[in-house]
């Protein structure tokens, strides 16, 4: 696994896309619009995960 590929809660979301957590449960988080000066959100209640990592990207070109 590439740590650089990973974000922990409070870190700033760096391309907008659809996240999921690492802790094997498919915990999904979006992000579609604007990511500037956004941070993670804490992960899920139940999660046992400590990062989240990016899933699929946004279209590039949707601005
Ligand atoms: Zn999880």
């Amino acid at each position: 696994m590439n740590e650089t590929n990973r974000w922990r809660p409070g870190e700033i979301v760096p391309q907008s896309g659809i996240y999921a957590c690492d802790c094997g449960r498919e915990h999904l988080w979006s992000k579609s619009t604007d990511v500037r000066g956004h941070h993670f959100p804490p992960l899920p209640y139940d999660c046992s995960g400590k990062a989240w990592t990016l899933r699929t990207q946004a279209h590039p070109d949707d601005d």
